[in-house]
């Protein structure tokens, strides 16, 4: 009998097969008093600490998504503060170490989960994950894995681990639904990069379910079909004929280079936050990276990154990339974004407040040290640097000062760097868009920030599901903000790029190209569609269909009009 169940799209694709129930083995773990001396349960919880991590340094990483979940499993374990924490509880109350550790990691994840910062939020996952592991060493019991399976199967559970996911047998498992997770979870992450189709948050999936039930799985529709009719499989069958069929097309495509067939060349690169998200671009196709976001750096750690670590990022970047492009944005934090060793001002609209550049002006060293890092780096390949949040020509200014003045130390200190590095600004604010044309003569280039441009133009929040109706990049004043954004850049004799999601949906290509866009700066699984679509444009033509779409001046018509080309 067919049932349909919704959930959320952890990363998109479309899978058919039986279903596979799995959960982990569920231990019980009573508060049981020590007896005498508590030597005993300290070495137990010692050893469990030590032979989980020599597993994970034996451990073969069969792909990079599961050598850095494992690199980060292996420097929370080694942190002091867990196992002392464990141990102090069993010293302190006489408790056994499996109550212990459960104790400690739970606390150490419910702190994690309690911030606000999502990346940060998102490592409670892994204390949960290690605190589990570790149990089943402690009590010396097999929990269950998903890394050798006998046939394919879509994995059905309640909840998946950073390391079940990481691990899971990528021949077998042609997708997963989970009862819990969220759209941006871990497990949401690795499924992306390791291009499994997977829903999260269906709340129930794990009871509707049974093993061995006929399922499709949508997720680019957030459906899960179980037990579905002839009729219904053979369509999907077809779909998912249909999408094999244009991935191994677009396998072909992603290492071209993307010229219009009338001959302009447009930059297709990549959007990422660190090194691991640069190896996968460039594996995907990219020609380069047009947003570094470096506020990573600064989340991932727990205080202010040095200019020698930082360096030593942009510049293993920089090198990897050669002669592409590598722009690196100067640290965007404040909004959504907040740092463990920092404290934030509590503000009413932190959208609206102390963010990005305007954090770079008041904490001046902050900005130096960032600044020095970049420069240092531009000596090793082709970096240019880019401003956050711009509202004025003076902000430009101001920032174009200070970097003279950090390029006149590193001269005195006979340190190289490139002097002609490109300084270019984020256009993501109403602000900047109104005077682009000013803003043009100041800088080397622009690149479009979408996300940001989105919310302020429409005032819709971009985290806010309550408004995410309103909230949309095809809404004729953000298209008309695009145009004349571009058309400014072009009017100074400068590129103009476009750094914000709006860049990687495939259905806005032609019409941006039309625009006249440069640069598209994408999500790595976009650089191959984007090249495509490049690929089969003629520019004269994208220009016209852009002037209709820029003249229909109502949303509905914008959609039906893009809905209606079938360049996408
Ligand atoms: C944007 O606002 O479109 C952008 C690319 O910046 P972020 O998403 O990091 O704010
Ligand atoms: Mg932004």
């Amino acid at each position: 009998m067919l049932k349909e169940l919704k959930g959320l799209t952890a990363s998109p694709g479309m899978a058919m097969g039986p279903a596979k129930i799995y959960s982990k083995v569920d231990l019980t773990i009573t508060k049981e008093m020590v007896e005498g001396g508590t030597e005993k349960e300290l070495e137990r919880l010692k050893s469990a600490f030590d032979s989980y991590l020599e597993k994970l340094k034996s451990t073969e990483s069969d792909n990079e998504v599961q050598a850095s979940v494992t690199q980060a499993h292996m420097e929370l374990l080694s942190d002091p503060y867990f196992i002392e924490t464990a141990s102090g509880l069993i010293k302190d109350e006489k408790v056994g170490a499996s109550w212990a550790l459960r104790e400690t990691a739970n606390q150490m994840a419910a702190m994690m989960e309690s911030l606000d910062d999502p990346y940060l939020r998102e490592r409670g996952a892994d204390y949960r994950d290690i605190g589990q592991n570790l149990l089943y060493i402690l009590e010396g019991v097999d929990g269950g894995d998903l890394s050798h399976l006998d046939e394919d199967c879509i994995v059905i559970s309640s909840e998946l681990t950073p390391s079940d996911t990481s691990t899971m047998d990528r021949a077998h498992v042609l997708g997963f639904a989970n009862d819990l997770g969220g759209k941006t979870s871990h497990v949401a992450i690795i499924a992306q990069t390791l291009d499994i189709p997977a829903l999260v948050g269906m709340k129930t999936v794990s009871q509707e379910v049974e093993e061995g039930d006929d399922l499709i799985l949508d997720a680019d529709q957030g459906l899960l079909l179980v037990n579905p009719d002839k009729e219904t499989k053979k369509v999907y069958r077809e779909k998912i004929h249909d999408r094999e069929e244009e991935r191994a097309r677009l396998e072909k495509v992603k290492d071209k280079e993307a010229v219009t067939k009338d001959g302009k060349k447009i930059e297709v690169v990549c959007n990422v936050g660190n090194l691991e998200d640069l190896k996968e671009g460039l594996k995907r196709g990219a020609d380069g990276v047009g947003l570094f976001r470096t506020e990573f750096l600064y989340m991932e750690n727990d205080h202010f990154p040095s200019e020698e670590e930082q360096f030593q990022v942009y510049q293993a970047a920089a090198s990897r990339l050669g002669q592409s492009p590598l722009l690196i944005r100067t640290l965007d934090i404040g909004g959504d974004k907040s740092l463990s060793y920092f404290d934030f001002p509590k503000e009413d609209n932190p959208f609206l407040g102390w963010r990005a550049l305007r954090i770079s002006f008041d904490l001046p060293e902050v900005f130096e040290t960032q600044v020095r890092a970049i420069l240092r780096a531009s000596a090793f390949g082709n970096v240019k640097l880019f401003l956050p949040m711009v509202v004025s020509v003076d902000e430009i200014l101001e920032a174009q000062d200070r970097i003279a003045s950090i390029k006149e130390d590193l001269r005195q200190e006979g340190i190289p760097f490139n002097e002609e590095m490109e300084v270019g600004i984020m256009i993501e604010t109403p602000a900047s868009v109104l005077i682009a044309d000013d803003l043009a003569r100041y800088c080397d280039f622009f690149s479009i920030g979408t996300n940001d441009l989105t919310q302020y133009i429409l005032a819709a929040d971009r985290g806010n599901d309550k408004v995410a109706g309103i909230y949309n990049s095809y809404q004729p004043s953000v298209l008309r903000a695009i145009k004349k954004v571009i058309d400014a850049a072009h009017g100074a004799g400068k590129w103009c790029g476009m750094c914000g999601g709006f860049a990687s949906d495939h259905r806005a290509t032609y019409m941006l190209l039309g625009m006249g866009l440069d640069e598209f700066s994408v999500v790595g699984s976009q650089v191959a569609k984007v090249k495509d679509l490049v690929l089969g444009a003629r520019l004269d033509s994208a220009q016209a269909f852009a002037e209709k779409i820029l003249a229909a001046g109502r949303l509905d018509k914008v959609e039906k009009l893009v809905a209606e080309n079938p360049i996408q």
